[in-house]
């Protein structure tokens, strides 16, 4: 039975563990946290995730709540004037179903059933001096460790990544008590708030360790009005910043907020981290190899919400090229074929998340625009964050914008 390690209780750690269990690999797991310590801790993310994601839950049976989450069946896009009110307001259907399950939750539920399965558990944070002595003892070590200090064991890839610096700085609540959305009280809906030059409000419909909640998440542009969060003192101030800059920028949202309370004393979050992308492969001091997984090889900025959606797709890229790769040795040139295989999607994600950060041309204001007048627009819109490689067909380049909004409007440039 061949033996493989991943370090890393996350999305993509867990995902693949559970799924390389399945097919009768002896998986070795090591989370810095036990399952107790997860479900209690402070939350990690938004997660919102798509189709595409979750079919590869479903696929492997790990969708455990999704009769309890709200379907989230529709993205809606606001952007706000010079006076803080709406200039555009649209919501796009999405084609299947998105879902927000606190990762405090689906970690904690996820671990316990690998342990439960009979899977391995290490609670140990790993070092590299550790995965030097694994890597001896595993045919194959994965590093699925997100954002932590194992990262740089793997180089930065330079020509993919045009960041050095963090593009927005992030802050989270969890909050009960949010009011309906009035255009929309009986469809649950997420709703990104572009507010230029302060950056983005998303509203996120979740499941969380008190049943239903939602999300606020501010993205602020660094040193801007948003960027205020760091070092606040209680989560009660950091509610009421929040609030505070939802009724000075986004007072409609502020109108359905004005009796949110945070769901617990761990509900918030603040941070920060710089877009990149590295290489795959990790050559340990002793000479061992590790490949990176997700967010360790392909970290991008959240304001397209895609990290876990990304980390998802990898999970289930990275067990397809296990599976077929049958009894033969896990070398450094399948290491590097397994991760390009997962690149083909991947690029598409960084690509459009580095656009969106940017101050958008001309044509997507345009585009974004169009999408209040013309339905098929805002729902090509709201696809793509399910699947981002459509956005090269008419966002990136003026002139396929254009054709595209001729082709429904009869009009030709
Ligand atoms: C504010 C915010 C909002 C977000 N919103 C969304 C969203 O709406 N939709 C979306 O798709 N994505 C979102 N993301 C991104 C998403 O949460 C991540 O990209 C995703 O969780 C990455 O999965 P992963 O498996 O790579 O890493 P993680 O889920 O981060 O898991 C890594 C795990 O490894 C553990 N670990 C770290 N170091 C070690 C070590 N040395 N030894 C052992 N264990 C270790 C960590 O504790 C953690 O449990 C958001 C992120 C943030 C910060």
């Amino acid at each position: 039975m061949r033996k493989i390690l991943v370090v890393g209780a996350g999305q993509s750690g867990l995902q693949l563990a559970l799924g390389l269990q399945a097919h009768g690999y002896e998986v070795t797991l090591m989370s810095n946290r036990t399952a107790d310590e997860i479900r209690t801790g402070r939350v990690m993310s938004t997660q919102v995730m798509f189709h595409t994601a979750l079919q590869h839950e479903r696929d492997l049976k790990l969708n455990f709540w999704e009769h309890r989450a709200p379907r989230i069946e529709g993205l809606g896009m606001s952007v706000a004037g010079p006076a803080a009110q709406r200039v555009v307001d649209w919501t796009g259907r999405l084609r299947g179903y998105a879902q927000s399950v606190d990762q405090r939750v689906k970690m904690a539920g996820w671990l316990e059933a690998f342990a439960q399965r009979g899977g391995r558990l290490v609670v140990h944070g790993a070092a590299v001096s550790d995965l030097d002595y694994f890597s001896r003892a595993y045919d194959l070590v994965l590093v699925a460790a997100g954002k932590g200090e194992l990262v740089s064991m793997f180089a930065r890839d330079a020509a993919r990544s045009p960041h050095r610096e963090p593009q927005r700085a992030l802050a989270v609540a969890y909050v009960h008590g949010l009011a309906p959305r009035p255009e929309c009280p009986d469809t649950d809906a997420m709703r990104c708030n572009l507010v230029p030059g302060v950056g983005e409000l998303f509203v996120i419909p979740t499941l969380t360790l008190s049943g239903r909640a939602d999300i606020l998440f501010w993205e602020g542009v660094p040193g801007g009005p948003a960027d205020v969060f760091q070092g606040v003192g209680s989560p009660a101030e950091h509610l009421s910043l929040m609030l505070g800059l939802m009724q000075r920028y986004t007072p409609w949202e502020y109108a359905r907020a004005t009796k949110a309370e945070l769901t617990d004393a761990r509900g918030t979050l603040v941070g920060r981290y710089a877009p990149t992308v590295r290489h795959p492969v990790a050559h340990l001091p002793g000479g061992g190899l590790a490949l990176g997984v997700a967010d360790v090889v392909v970290v991008n900025d959240p304001v397209t919400n895609q990290g876990a959606n990304a980390a998802a797709k990898c999970a289930a890229s990275y067990l397809a090229s296990i599976l077929e790769r049958g009894e033969k040795e896990f070398d450094e040139a399948w290491m590097r074929a397994t991760f390009d295989r997962y690149w083909e999607s991947a690029r598409h994600v960084t690509k459009w998340t580095n656009a969106m950060l940017g101050v958008p041309p001309e044509h997507v204001l345009n585009l974004i625009g169009a999408a209040g007048a013309l339905p098929a627009v805002a729902d090509r819109f709201a696809a793509g964050f399910d699947d981002p490689s459509d956005f090269e067909d008419f966002f990136y380049e003026p002139e396929r914008t254009e054709a595209y909004l001729a082709s429904l409007t009869g009009t030709h440039a």
